[in-house]
């Protein structure tokens, strides 16, 4: 081998043996700085360690002031090590001071150093700290020093996520991976639920970083490299795309980046620098994580999940680990935590034993979203970099009513919630109470109660909330979570599961709601610059009606002799709903041509949730046997605001006067026309919503099964006409008022009607 490489491997041999010593951190930074420097021919060699304040605290230093080190700190983004910690990438500079990045420390003594060369210390993406040499001469860093650099501070990166630094701040700040942390997003399911962390996709545990022999490392990178391009070629000649669900789009992009030239240089220079093969490509890895976390162009954002998800199988080969959990092998009390997941893979976890889920992505619309709350546990996501901050069997709590997540928790923190957890069990018991007493408002109003539901494990909410029967029956949610597409015979069986299950009460089917961001993994993409406007739903339907004309035939069959309820989402004029109409009645005509049996009576309903058809309401209303108001879709479009992103999500409150016209238009022309009107999205299950759509005249709602319980004690002790009342008076004064959740709060509260 090359004589230039003698030189890292002699530091990481040297770094190796000061790890394993019995020593405290602290001494073993100090060592370690002074390893470096000498190896490095460095006048200066400091650690900033990254706090949980996201400060940068210098930990250890040779060539700095020694009693800079746990006072210097920098705020991040602050200076040169701050700048190196936000871009998680690394700097070199001949002339520091030139920077206008540089920020100047007395206390350190560094205006003699001139050249500067800093790299952050990564773990699976996360910064950690800094590492930085330091000279006193105008020089240029070499590309090795700096590959040098970097995989010196990947085995530093182990010391820190050791732990054990947090005794060492002089503010008690933590840092590391193995204390307590608390993060923050949104909510997907709510519930509060305790546990240990399993995660998704385990991570590959490297044992051995650093090398013996880089020769006989190259070779088994290369090696594990020929076979990783085999399995992706197999896979893509075998056009299963059901392995694993992936697209074969995605399989393409991994098969390019097998050959992609600068990756694998990237992870041979890691190697020649002293790592072992796994710990090569854990190092790039981890750079493309970085890379990943601060990349906002969602394209190429899914694009490094892609090169990660590839690292990824490489390391299972480099390790030999299969590292697939066990379905049947979940611990009790798992907390799923993955990067994102697709619903159907949350359904092959034992219902019995999930407690909880944790995901980077995926917003409150997602299809893992609906699943976690038909299963009933807690979710909760956009928590950034979960994935890296936890272990297989951490103590993990997620609250999914505030979205947060305490991750390692103090015992006292665990008591908090042990005690919210009690609470909600008791909440719950009284809701169970309330299961078979029928939703009247105080002055006699029946409040309809309906199930959303799509999946069998929807089914057993019947029974246990006592709703009045299924009001949205999401079809697509068999397409979404199957890896191919169901045949006729697969949707009959799963429509006459559901009405076998709700017995005499109705269910209400909605016809496949596919398109825009409801993608089906089998199905060709169209590109689409705004897919939410796009060819979708019905508009699929009435174009390439043979997919509706199959499903309609998989409804009639298995709703023979009952009675049965069918609506159509998406429906923008009422031309399509007489089209889609005309579809139902031929297949009316086929089952008669093969003397079947018919539905003992069909209602063919329309969901509102396209605004054109707020001014075509009358008409629509006397058209169809009942209206479903789809208020997810309505309010997005309405404010022209998506409902996936978070940016614009609380932007526009649903209980804005806009918002509440609009929907009164439709509970008006209900009326007018003697039209069922039912509203089955999200706001329906709020209970201080329903009572605004309860004041606006609606009487039927369809939701989770987590909402019956509440929004049926809110009926209980709501004054229907008093509300009414109430909400026209606050309507007729709005100017200038930029929501009516103060107001409607303040008159339940008043009323002592629980919100
Ligand atoms: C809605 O849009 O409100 C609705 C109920 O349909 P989905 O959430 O499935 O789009
Ligand atoms: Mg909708």
């Amino acid at each position: 081998m090359p004589q230039a490489f003698g030189g890292p491997r002699v530091l990481l041999r040297r770094l190796r043996e000061v790890m394993a010593q019995p020593t405290s951190p602290q001494d073993k930074l100090d060592r370690i700085v002074i390893l470096i420097a000498s190896n490095m021919v460095a006048e200066v060699c400091s650690i900033y360690v990254q706090r949980d304040d996201k400060a940068l605290e210098l930990f250890a230093t040779e060539g700095l002031n020694r009693e800079a080190v746990h006072l210097t700190t920098m705020k991040a983004g602050e200076g040169l090590v701050g700048l190196i910690a936000k871009e998680a990438e690394a700097l070199a500079l001949s002339d520091a001071q030139a920077h206008p990045a540089f920020s100047y420390r007395p206390e350190t003594g560094e205006e003699i150093y001139r050249s500067f060369l800093g790299v952050p210390i990564l773990r699976a993406g996360a910064t950690l700290g800094v590492l930085v040499v330091q000279n006193t001469a105008t020089r240029k860093y070499s590309e090795e020093e700096m590959e040098a650099l970097q995989t010196v501070s990947m085995v530093l990166a182990e010391l820190i996520a050791q732990g054990g630094m947090q005794s060492l701040t002089a503010s008690g700040q933590g840092g590391g991976f193995t204390g307590p942390k608390h993060a923050r997003g949104v909510s997907l399911a709510e519930g509060v639920g305790l546990g240990h962390v399993v995660l998704h996709e385990p991570r590959v545990v490297i044992k051995n970083l650093i090398a013996e022999s880089p020769e006989a490392e190259i070779k088994r990178l290369e090696a594990a490299i020929g076979q990783l391009r085999k399995t992706i070629d197999e896979l893509i000649a075998r056009g299963d795309v059901s392995h694993g669900g992936e697209h074969k789009e995605v399989l393409e992009t991994f098969r390019m980046f097998a050959h992609d030239q600068g990756w694998l240089r990237r992870m041979r220079e890691a190697v020649l620098s002293g790592l072992t093969a796994e710990a090569a490509v854990e190092r790039v890895q981890s750079d493309t994580r970085a890379r990943m976390l601060r990349q906002t162009d969602p394209y190429l954002r899914e694009r490094l999940h892609d090169l990660e998800d590839l690292a990824n199988r490489l390391l299972h080969i480099l390790v030999g680990a299969d590292l697939t959990i066990a379905r049947d092998q979940l611990p009790e009390n798992a907390i799923i935590v993955a990067r994102s997941m697709g619903p159907a893979a949350l359904l092959d976890y034992d219902r019995g034993r999930l407690r909880g889920l944790i995901l980077e992505e995926g917003g409150a619309t997602s299809h893992v979203a609906i699943v976690a709350r038909a299963l009933g546990i807690p979710a909760v996501s956009e928590i950034e970099n979960i994935t890296a901050l936890v272990e297989q069997g951490d103590a993990v709590i997620v609250d999914g009513q505030t979205g947060e997540v305490q991750i390692r928790p103090q015992p006292d923190v665990e008591n908090v919630y042990k005690e919210k957890a009690r609470l909600r069990a008791r909440r719950q018991e009284q809701y169970r109470k309330l299961r078979d007493i029928p939703a009247v408002t105080r002055d006699g109003e029946a409040i309809d109660l309906k199930l959303n539901a799509g999946l069998l494990v929807d089914l057993p909410h019947l029974a246990e909330t006592g709703a009045t029967g299924i009001g949205l029956f999401r079809t697509e949610l068999q397409f979404m979570v199957a890896s191919r597409m169901p045949t006729t015979a697969e949707q009959q069986q799963l429509y006459k599961a559901a009405l076998d299950a709700v017995g005499d009460r109705p269910v209400t089917f909605r016809t496949l709601d596919i398109g825009g961001d409801k993608v089906l993994p089998y199905m060709q993409r169209v590109e689409e610059e705004n897919p939410a406007l796009g060819w979708r739903a019905i508009r699929i339907g009435l174009d390439r009606p043979g997919l509706l004309r199959s499903q309609l035939r998989a409804l009639l069959r298995a709703g023979a002799g009952r009675d049965l309820k069918i609506m159509f989402p998406m429906v923008a004029t009422v031309d399509e709903f007489i089209r889609a109409r005309n579809i139902v009645h031929r297949e009316l005509a086929h089952i008669d041509r093969h003397d079947r049996d018919r539905p003992a009576s069909l209602a063919l309903g329309v969901m509102v949730e396209v605004p054109s058809l707020l001014f075509e309401i009358d008409e629509i209303a006397r058209e169809a046997d009942f209206l479903s108001v789809g208020s997810n879709d309505l309010l997005q479009f309405l404010f022209a605001a998506d409902r996936e992103n978070r940016l614009v999500a609380d932007r526009f409150d649903p209980l804005c006067a806009g918002s509440l016209r609009a929907l009164k238009c439709v509970a008006d022309a209900g009326e007018r026309a003697q039209c069922p009107v039912t509203v089955c999205g999200e706001m329906g299950g709020k209970p201080l919503e329903a009572l605004a759509l309860i004041a606006l005249g609606f009487r039927s709602f369809s939701m989770t099964a987590s909402s019956v319980g509440p929004v049926k004690a809110m009926a209980l002790k709501l004054n229907a006409a008093a509300a009414r009342k109430q909400l026209e008076t606050l309507l007729a004064n709005v100017s200038g008022v930029a929501t009516l959740r103060g107001a409607l709060k303040a008159f339940a509260s008043e009323h002592d009607v629980p919100v």
